[in-house]
């Protein structure tokens, strides 16, 4: 029996086999694949259509961190044929208009509702249904419920004295508006220097009056080098896409490259920064970042590629003392995302901008015209937040979920997230997440990482339907080993050191653990599988 064969037991509210939440890459594979299986399912979607992050984040300057060509979906092979990417490094209107392209061909935008926020979600354990409601006042029953609500799509705005106050106009990289931002003539401030700030200062620069960045914490950061897409190299990579996708299937980013087979330190510093230097010129972060294998995990390793970054600020920056207050000290390069630009060091050459360092001059508070840092007042017309978000646990959260005998998910998360593989949470049944905490996630060429995710659950449904399965719900056990296991691996790395939003640090009272398996998606591949292969090892299946 499937949920298409239960009646609504309340008026007005829809049932259906599969609730999927979000319409961004992990949603729009998702639902397409569930109705390939003949299944009912409702899409739900905040944004008037699809997109995801690609959706929100409209500001200026907004380009995707992965290459064109390697951050598209590998299973819809039509939908390879036709994709030609017009820059080697996509920026947002490109990848949004590929994620309409794919929603429409693989007739899934029909089945979303737009414009809808879910308000709740909580499981009836007597009918083994979860009920969904939205803003719209609408009721949705399904027994499999998917939130795929990604994690980079709750913008934070930091708690900061007398907001309330600025009468000038405000703006969240991650929620611009649709239609665009005249900047023309302002005098405009950026708070925030992670991937967002380095893309969207360089832009502003170019528009507004004066452009004031406050810093907090520098960015190391790469170039994007020359944009325009090659058409040769676009049609051998398609010639070859078997290839690609089974090297992306097999190493630990899910990006292929090569490192090199011994340690950083075991290089002279010439070599090494003759290492270095090709890397930097090929454009593409893994081949610079995962040249040496212990970048990520011996700081004096790390220290030697930090210093070559930090020397590419002082190449690119003329006043050697503004270099300095650029070059990221603090912390090992990697434990904040590293950031990939076009000309940002040089915007600061500028003289429309000019960059306050929050370490030497604190930021005090909002007046009514501007920002009142420890040396003075200064005014603006426009404020940017590009201050980041509340990652990865924050979008689930936020959704308002009830599990069994009442478990909330905000306490089951009260101090860290916990899952087993980052696909379920015990009293949580028949919830699968798509990239959830404790999964590689954001350590990927997240598309990668959504595909394992989407063919693996998709398939488990296929399973436990044709199997009459009721419900699946992750053993605490389980999950309490897996939990550790992340913990443990992390600790071997860098990534504590970052005080980022990878550890949940960048918001105050946000317990500090590394929500992502830090030990590749190759191996979690090979876990995954093994899972499903040892009858769904670890789940409970009922
Ligand atoms: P982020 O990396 O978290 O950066 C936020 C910035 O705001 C940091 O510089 C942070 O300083 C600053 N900030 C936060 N709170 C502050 C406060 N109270 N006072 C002063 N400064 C404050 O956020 P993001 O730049 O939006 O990027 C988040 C992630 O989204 C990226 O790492 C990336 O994964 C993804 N993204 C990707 C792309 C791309 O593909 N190219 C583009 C944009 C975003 P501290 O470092 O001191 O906390």
């Amino acid at each position: 029996m499937t949920a298409t064969d239960i009646s609504p037991t309340t008026v007005g509210v829809r049932t259906v086999d599969v609730i999927v939440i979000g319409a961004g890459f992990s949603g729009i594979d998702m639902v397409a694949q569930l109705l390939e299986q003949g299944r009912s399912v409702q899409g739900i979607e905040a944004g008037s259509g699809v997109g995801g992050t690609w959706y929100w984040n409209r500001y200026p300057g907004a380009r995707c961190d992965c290459i064109s060509l390697e951050y598209q979906y590998t299973r819809f092979r039509h939908l390879v044929e036709e994709f030609r990417p017009s820059e080697r490094y996509p920026a947002q209107p490109e990848i949004l208009s590929y994620l309409q392209n794919a929603a429409d061909k693989l007739g899934v935008t029909e089945h979303f509702r737009f414009n809808t926020r879910v308000t709740s979600a909580t499981y009836d354990q007597d009918a083994n249904r979860w009920l969904i409601r939205t803003d719209r006042g609408e009721e949705y029953r399904c027994k499999w419920f998917i939130p795929a609500v990604g994690c980079l799509s709750t913008g934070q705005i930091p708690d900061f004295p007398g907001l309330a106050n600025y009468r000038g106009e405000t703006y969240h990289t991650g929620t611009w508006p649709k239609g665009g931002v005249d900047l023309a003539g302002k005098r405009v401030a950026v708070i925030g220097t992670g991937s967002s700030g380095v893309q969207v200062i360089p832009e502003v620069a170019k528009q507004a009056a004066s452009l004031t960045v406050f810093q907090r914490t520098p960015a190391f950061s790469l170039d994007y080098g020359p944009l325009p897409m090659d058409a040769q190299v676009r049609d051998e990579f398609v010639a070859n896409f078997d290839d690609y996708v089974h090297k992306s299937r097999t190493t630990p980013a899910g990006q292929y490259t090569e490192p090199l087979p011994h340690s950083a330190l075991e290089h002279s510093e010439e070599e090494r920064n003759a290492v270095y230097e090709e890397r930097w010129n090929r454009h593409r972060a893994i081949d610079l970042i995962a040249v040496y294998p212990d970048l990520f995990t011996n700081m004096d390793a790390n220290h030697t590629i930090s210093e070559f970054f930090r020397g590419k600020i002082r190449s690119k920056v003329t006043d050697p003392a503004l270099a300095e207050t650029l070059s990221p000290r603090t912390y090992p390069l990697g434990a904040k995302r590293m950031t990939l630009n076009t000309g940002y060091f040089e915007t600061y050459n500028r003289e429309n901008v000019r960059l306050v360092d929050l370490r030497q001059d604190p930021l005090l508070e909002f007046t009514e015209t501007g920002i009142r840092t420890e040396s003075g007042e200064h005014e603006f017309d426009a404020v940017i937040f590009a201050t980041g978000f509340d990652a990865v646990t924050g979008s689930w959260l936020k959704l308002n979920i009830t599990g069994r005998d009442g478990a909330k998910l905000a306490d089951a998360w009260a101090d860290g997230p916990e899952t087993y593989l980052g696909l379920m949470v015990s009293e949580f049944p028949n919830m699968f997440m798509i990239t959830g905490p404790g999964s590689p996630n954001v350590l990927t060429n997240v598309v990668c990482a959504i595909e394992q995710h989407v063919d693996w659950v998709a398939e488990a449904i296929a399973h436990f339907e044709e199997h009459d399965v009721q419900t699946v719900e992750a053993d605490e056990t389980a999950q309490t080993e897996w939990t550790e296991t992340c913990a443990e691996m992390a600790a071997y790395t860098l990534y504590p050191e970052g005080n980022s939003w990878y550890t949940g640090a960048n918001i105050p009272g946000k317990p500090k653990v590394m929500m992502s398996y830090v030990g590749g998606l190759d191996g979690y591949r090979r876990i995954c599988d093994d899972v499903r292969d040892d009858s769904y090892r670890g789940f409970i299946v009922k």
